[in-house]
């Protein structure tokens, strides 16, 4: 972040502009929805600018910017679309104090004017540190479309009620009470009544609020996905959104934790191969602490919760706890990775079952039914299989498997930092180590890339994005 975005407070603080064109107009028409105290210096006033001015809406000097003009201001526009003068005017502003913006001149202002959606009092402001104007007016648009004109109406006489609802305690109960007057009762009381029906139905609320018993806390175990963001389920977008408290594994990625709701306290209950980690009990143990309390808790785990998850021994501390508790499926990551490689789990005339196994549980490396996967057509999704590459690699060969089945071991599926090694039963070793990888892997026994996919391998690491 180059630009650092904060709500200046400018009510019954000056404003200074240099300039009476276009340029002049267009931040005018935005500052004139604040309540700052305007001044504009310019020896050729736009018409409108007069207009305002005779209105009493800002304070004209017909002339050119003097030392001095900006002195006081918080603010000071540089709009005469003439660099030069634009120049000469902002040295002077910064003299005085100011913070100066030139306008369309990214490079010496102190500030930019982000696009702007109004709803005041709820504002949003989009900036894409001058990249992508075109980006920053379709979010305006979309965000116009979506946040309802009433908002601000809402959020006004919201405000007021504010104090009132102390008396409720603060937390999950505090918020439950505003997301219903925002996204039900106020909206309705606004199409029943206009504004002058919010008041009664904020009180009328709160009374139901308090009278409604605590709410209970509840669990969602939700599957985060592959890393992609853009493969959670809604349900798991709306569950990040309503979380109280969020607990995530090591394996899911920023952007998602990104999408949480942001008062949600995020916990890392990080899991590491072999590793160092969080035990098992203690997880269950601040699940359990979080829902006893009241909390929405969102347990998120990557990929899908139901594999290799340790889901059942979640599910059974929450049900010793009597906690509600509910499982929102994920993307796995066997999905993501053949989607990667062009391939299917399953296939007409090759393979009718697919097998999803772990190279290591919790005695070591995992021992599976070896003799039934080495013959020819098997395909398995082997999780956590990197460091039990020899082993596997041995057990198979040993039950007969031909050393020239294909394997495909797709690092980071769905990620922009995808990796994908197509090799061979009998190069799998040393192919995975002289790799390197660092991320979590999935081996599809059984898949090579489709053709065309082929040649990623090829190509340097970033490029070779699934
Ligand atoms: N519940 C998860 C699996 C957890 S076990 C799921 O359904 O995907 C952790 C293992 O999953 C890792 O060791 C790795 O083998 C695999 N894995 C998770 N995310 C992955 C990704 N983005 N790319 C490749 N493998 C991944």
């Amino acid at each position: 972040m180059k630009h650092f975005p904060i709500f200046l407070a400018v009510a019954g603080r000056p404003i200074a502009l240099s300039g009476g064109g276009e340029a002049a107009l267009a931040k005018l028409r935005l500052l004139l929805k604040t309540e700052a105290q305007i001044t504009v210096f310019s020896d050729d006033p736009a018409p409108e600018i007069r207009d305002w001015a005779a209105a009493g809406r800002l304070a004209l000097t017909p002339r050119a910017m003097q030392a001095g003009d900006a002195a006081g201001a918080a603010l000071f526009y540089a709009a005469n679309e003439d660099d030069a003068e634009d120049a000469r005017v902002s040295a002077l502003a910064r003299r005085d104090g100011a913070l100066v913006n030139l306008v369309d001149n990214l490079q010496d202002s102190d500030f930019i004017t982000p696009a702007i959606v109004d709803r005041d009092p709820v504002v949003v402001a989009i900036g894409t540190e001058g990249a992508a104007p075109v980006l920053a007016r379709a979010i305006k648009k979309d965000l116009e479309d979506r946040l309802p004109s009433v908002l601000g109406t809402l959020a006004r006489i919201g405000k007021v009620f504010r104090a009132r609802v102390d008396a409720l305690p603060f937390g999950a109960r505090r918020r439950a009470f505003w997301s219903d007057y925002y996204f039900n009762a106020g909206p309705r009381a606004m199409a029943e009544g206009g504004a002058p029906a919010l008041r009664p139905a904020l009180d009328g609320l709160l009374e139901d609020h308090l009278n409604t018993a605590p709410r209970a806390g509840r669990v969602e175990f939700v599957g985060a996905g592959p890393g992609d963001p853009e493969l959670l389920t809604l349900k798991a977008r709306r569950a990040l959104h309503e979380a109280d408290v969020v607990i995530h594994d090591r394996l899911v990625t920023p952007e998602i934790l990104e999408l949480a709701r942001r008062e949600a306290v995020l916990l890392d209950a990080g899991k590491e191969g072999f590793g160092k980690a969080m035990a098992q009990e203690d997880i269950n143990a601040l699940i359990v602490a979080h829902g006893r309390e009241g909390a929405h808790v969102v347990r998120l785990k990557s990929g899908d919760p139901t594999v290799f998850g340790r889901l059942d021994e979640e599910i059974e501390a929450c049900d010793a706890a009597g906690l509600d508790w509910s499982v929102v499926p994920g993307i796995t990551a066997a999905s993501a990775a053949v989607a990667g490689i062009g391939q299917s789990l399953t296939k007409r005339g090759r393979n009718g079952a697919v097998r999803f196994i772990t190279g290591h549980d919790m005695q070591g490396f995992a021992d599976h039914d070896w003799a039934a996967l080495a013959r020819p057509g098997e395909v398995a999704a082997i999780y956590m299989g990197k460091r039990a590459a020899r082993f596997i690699q041995g057990r198979l060969l040993m039950h007969g498997a031909s050393p020239a089945t294909p394997v495909t071991v797709v690092e980071n599926a769905s990620r922009p930092d995808a990796r994908v090694l197509d090799t061979t039963l009998g190069q799998l070793e040393p192919t995975l180590t002289n790799a390197g990888l660092s991320g979590p892997a999935l081996t599809l026994f059984g898949l090579a890339p489709r053709a065309a996919r082929a040649s990623l391998q090829t190509l340097p690491k970033q490029e070779a994005a699934l």
